[in-house]
């Protein structure tokens, strides 16, 4: 029987503390008027929540392999950061790079780092955004408001920067990207790419010594927030790039009750459906609303649908992503479109053509002569 290959995770949390407010405040109103009918609580799920699943996530994944390797990273609407491993404390990155794995790692200062680098992040999130209420405020004038929404393409990024870390620590320090000439890129590639359980596709590394518990990468979004429309062109990007190495991404995403808000990320689905591939197929899975959110029941979610090995899921039962939306969304109001202007610079599509500047790139917006009806809008820099 072949063993299980170790797996590096990369946890993605969204701890937007607006979308999190409103929950809470949705939350709170409606347990009180269950309790008083003697009824348990039926969601929606609050930060805690969240973080006790995640937590509880984690612990299963660090004791399937004693050589997996987690790190998780916390994304409010202006800032992402590792909240785990953390800097300068015990098990920081560096140890948890070159020790590979959670051999050194203790639970409990693990749980308390993950809570600590969260509550961090949220409280600087909360205070920025207090800060810019109070500048408009006082200005009387519009300043830019803090960005709606979550930074989960730059989360993803940070990820993808990890993962290529520990694959180069892993690779003995030498970058595939660090040879000049052609002849080492490709060796080194290869190398790169085996590592990461990647196929090279021509066997040629055969001769190289079998390498100690090669990693798996994979990243799990876990988002409540909703998409933002800016950020999708870096997330088409990184879904790109993730798929070229391999890495698999598995998104969650986790609704309020309120009817405004969106059922499920269309980004998610189309980046999880873009790095689908030979390593295996990511997950998509938009948690159902109600009790399934609390009370314990969110961390059966996120153990029984994305804890499994990847190269296990084509035997289990598992939520199939069949229909995506593939419709291209407007980049300023976030609406799916069937016809749009395409920016010729930076690639972004309106529903109706900016004024003045491409709202993406601000490349000027140069009106034709006749007025044509050409799909793409001509922009000058
Ligand atoms: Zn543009």
């Amino acid at each position: 029987m072949a063993t299980n290959p170790p797996t590096l995770l990369l946890l993605i949390l969204d701890l937007s503390p607006s979308t999190w407010g409103h929950r809470s405040i949705i939350r709170t109103a409606k347990d009180k008027a269950l309790a008083a009918k003697k009824k348990s609580s039926a969601g929606p799920a609050v930060i805690d929540d969240v973080i006790e699943s995640s937590l509880a996530f984690i612990a299963a994944f660090c004791a399937l392999n004693r050589d997996n390797v987690v790190v998780v990273i916390g994304a409010t609407e202006s800032e992402v950061g590792v909240v785990y491993p953390r800097k300068g404390g015990d098990g920081s990155m560096n140890d948890v790079v070159n020790s590979r794995g959670s051999e050194r790692v203790d639970r409990g200062l693990m749980n308390d780092y993950v809570r600590l680098g969260v509550a961090e992040l949220v409280k600087r999130a909360a205070e920025r955004r207090e800060q810019t209420e109070k500048q408009r405020e006082q200005s009387g004038e519009k300043i830019i408001p803090v960005e709606e929404g979550v930074a989960i393409a730059s989360a993803l990024s940070l990820a993808l920067c990890i993962i290529n870390r520990f694959m180069v620590a892993s690779h003995a320090g030498v970058s595939a990207l660090s040879d000049a000439t052609t002849t080492y890129q490709r060796r080194d590639d290869e190398g790169v790419l085996a590592l990461m359980g990647g196929d090279t596709g021509s066997g040629s590394n055969a001769q190289e010594p079998p390498q100690r518990g090669l990693l798996t990468p994979r990243t799990l979004i876990i988002q409540s927030s909703p998409d933002r429309t800016s950020d999708y062109n870096a997330l088409m990007n990184c879904a790109f790039a993730a798929h070229k190495q391999n890495v698999v991404i598995d998104g969650c995403f986790i609704p309020s009750d309120r009817k405004e808000d969106p059922t499920s990320s269309p980004y998610l689905e189309q980046i999880v459906h873009q790095t689908s591939g030979n390593t295996g197929n990511g997950i998509y899975l938009s948690v159902p609303k109600g009790p399934a959110q609390v009370n314990g029941a969110l961390s059966e979610v996120l153990l029984s649908v994305f804890l499994p090995p990847i190269h296990l899921r084509k035997e289990m039962n598992l939520p199939k992503l069949n229909q995506v939306d593939f419709r291209a969304r407007c980049f300023e109001t976030g609406e799916c479109i069937d016809i749009g202007k395409v920016c010729n610079q930076c690639l972004s599509i309106f529903k109706e053509r900016p004024r003045e500047r491409c709202w993406t790139c601000g490349a000027k917006v140069r009106l034709k002569a006749n007025g044509g009806s050409a799909k793409r809008m001509k922009v000058d820099t």
